[in-house]
């Protein structure tokens, strides 16, 4: 069966005693009382070893936020699947809206980021969704559908097994606008449907397919209430370990 995960994604945010200090709050906050979904955090690199550190043996899990679609070499400034591995991290957010949109990732190289990461035994989370102007013309099934036949419909049906999917409708993304619980339910609906078709009606059933965009304490319940949300992936709220754990307790 299908995994529910309340992912934190902080972007660039946090110095690293900041973001030490971020983690061992919510850390306490969840000993207490064992959540009822899987928890990770994804950080950016410079945290990813202490905060898998402090995290080891908790129900909390480590996430980088990008790796890169290289094994290595003379590639300055990137960080390898292989290099995020070695920090403790055991999952990678990939396919982000702001890594599309800022720093040109295409659908070629998400493909071999996803590649890599796997080839590293990190665990993608997957990023698909469509900005404001395609949702308004209807077209946010096609969006999903060829950012997924793009990058990740290559893999195997044992290796799609191993990844997470994020639908963050970019219009959502840290604006305050949240997709409504039935426009959510509609397309993850639609995207275990595509998978399905691919991949078989098993594997769907068990590929966890989390929300992201503007979720917070307040409509984290209603979201995740709907039968093929798993979760959420959660920018702004968290980075305050009181909001993340709201988050998290809407399971
Ligand atoms: C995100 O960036 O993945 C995200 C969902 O951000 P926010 O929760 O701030 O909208």
């Amino acid at each position: 069966m299908r995994k529910n995960i309340v992912a934190g994604n902080w972007k660039m945010n946090k110095t690293l005693q900041e973001g030490v200090a971020l983690a061992n709050e919510l850390k306490e906050l969840l000993a207490a009382k064992a959540p009822n979904c899987g928890v990770i955090v994804g950080t950016p690199f410079i945290h990813l070893a202490s905060v898998a550190d402090l995290t080891k043996g908790s129900v909390i899990k480590v996430a980088a936020q990008n790796s890169a679609d290289k094994e290595s070499g003379a590639y300055t400034g990137e960080i390898s699947a292989a290099m995020v591995k070695s920090t403790g991290a055991e999952y990678v957010i990939l396919g982000h809206s702001e890594r599309r949109a800022y720093y040109g990732e295409t659908y070629e190289i998400l493909k071999e980021k996803v590649l890599l990461a796997l080839k590293n035994e990190l665990t993608p989370i997957f990023c698909i969704g469509e900005v404001k102007e395609e949702r308004e013309a209807g077209k946010q099934n096609e969006v999903v559908k060829a950012q997924l036949e793009a990058s990740v419909f290559n893999l195997s049906k044992e290796d799609f097994g191993k990844i997470v999917l994020a639908y963050e409708p970019v219009w959502a993304i840290g604006t305050g606008l949240t997709a409504t619980p039935q426009q959510a339910q509609e397309i993850h609906a639609y995207i275990r449907g595509l998978i399905a078709g691919k991949y078989g009606k098993e594997t769907a059933e068990n590929t966890s397919i989390l929300y992201g965009g503007s979720c917070n304490p307040g409509n984290a319940k209603e979201l995740f209430s709907n039968p093929d949300v798993d979760g959420g992936l959660i920018g702004g709220a968290s980075l305050k370990a009181a909001d993340f754990k709201a988050i998290i307790d809407a399971f």
